[in-house]
């Protein structure tokens, strides 16, 4: 498995790519700006993109559906909470307030549990609700991609439109800190003081989380 980490947009967001090493199938998390160059890094590296997979709807991870998605023909998933709140038309009005491209509608939805595979790789889904109601985190081989959920030393935002801190506090708790303290932790922004962490890590220092 290969993981690359990839700040894009103008809002610190961290894209990943994900990719099986053996048959080169690949997925890339919230490709949100700089599209065309995410697509060369593809070609470059032989990898065929089959997902474009959003950790939750808002407009600074779904930015980039459209173009990557006509750049390579992956298909998008997202929860399909999230799939039906941003896909409405106040969602898509909303990601455009924010200045920000709406994404087409989700071509697979996901829910907690489900796998999202390419190649050997299976990533398995955690729904974890409260920065927004379909947000998800990515577990694969010890490492977790939490979106806005948990970043190196912070938290996501639960004052949102759909957002919940009592489901948040829960998402954190039962789904994130029950992981092995060794799990590293790939956070959504650029926000911390360095790019990753881990369980353990955050178990201990984050201040939002005593
Ligand atoms: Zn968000
Ligand atoms: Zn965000």
């Amino acid at each position: 498995m290969e993981i690359e980490q990839i700040k894009v947009g103008f809002m610190d967001v961290f894209c990943y790519l994900v990719a099986c090493s053996r048959t080169k199938e690949a997925l890339f998390i919230d490709p949100a700006g700089d599209e065309e160059k995410l697509a060369d890094r593809l070609k470059k590296k032989g990898f065929d993109l089959k997902y474009i997979v959003n950790t939750h709807g808002h407009g600074d991870h779904t930015c980039g559906n459209k173009s990557m998605k006509a750049l390579t023909g992956a298909k998008i998933v997202m929860h399909e909470l999230d799939d039906q709140v941003f896909n409405s038309s106040e969602g898509q009005e909303m990601s455009r307030a924010w200045g920000f491209e709406p994404s087409p509608p989700a071509d697979l939805t996901v829910k907690d549990g489900d796998l999202i595979v390419v190649g050997d790789v299976s990533l398995k889904v955690i729904h974890t609700p409260g920065h927004s109601p379909g947000g998800i985190c990515l577990l694969v081989d010890g490492n977790v991609f939490t979106g806005d959920t948990l970043f190196v030393g912070g938290i996501g935002r639960t004052d949102l439109p759909g957002a919940s801190e009592r489901q948040f506090m829960k998402s954190i708790k039962e789904k994130l800190f029950t992981l092995p303290e060794t799990t590293i932790v790939w956070p959504g922004h650029d926000y911390g003081d360095k790019p990753k962490s881990t369980i353990g890590w955050e178990k201990a220092t984050n201040p939002w989380l005593e």
